[in-house]
């Protein structure tokens, strides 16, 4: 369909919560947006809500030939007692990383691009990507999570 401009912090769609997905055949073209805007970028996964559309739709890519999901109407079943803090960033906030404390384990299900249930057991950077795209259908950022903001200098400068 098309390549959509990354909305950023600041951006009242930023801040709702999204909407469930009635029919999966009323989001084949926003999933497609998803995948053509996350191709031009530098990021591994985008939530609607990051191109201004409130619904309960995610799109990850870790470019690694394994690791691409279509999330619909996600929901986390069971997270690790266990946590870790990492680095993140967001698409919606670019130039900036903070540390993050997550579960490092986490399962999840949400219905793939052809409607079918699926469930998800996810560690590590998966499981923070997943419960990361996961907050912005709640309308909640990383940066509301961080424990440190850090501000990056552009190298190429
Ligand atoms: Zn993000």
């Amino acid at each position: 369909m098309a390549v959509k401009e990354i909305v950023q912090l600041g951006a009242e769609c930023l801040r709702q919560v999204s909407q469930e997905v009635d029919n999966i055949d009323d989001v084949k073209g926003l999933i497609k947006d998803l995948k053509d805007t996350l191709a031009t970028v530098d990021g591994i996964g985008l939530a609607a809500p990051q191109i201004a559309v409130n619904k309960r739709v995610i799109y990850i890519n870790f470019g690694d030939g394994e690791n691409e999901y279509v999330l619909v109407n996600p929901k986390v079943l069971k997270v690790s007692k266990k946590t870790h803090e990492d680095y993140e960033g967001c698409l919606s906030y670019v130039m900036h990383e903070g540390l993050v404390e997550r579960p490092v384990k986490v399962k999840i299900e949400a219905l793939n691009e052809n409607g079918e249930k699926k469930v998800y057991e996810a560690e590590d950077l998966l499981a923070r990507c997943f419960l990361h795209e996961i907050d912005h259908l709640e309308g909640i950022m990383y940066v509301d999570r961080a424990s440190e903001m850090y501000e990056l200098v552009d190298e190429e400068e």
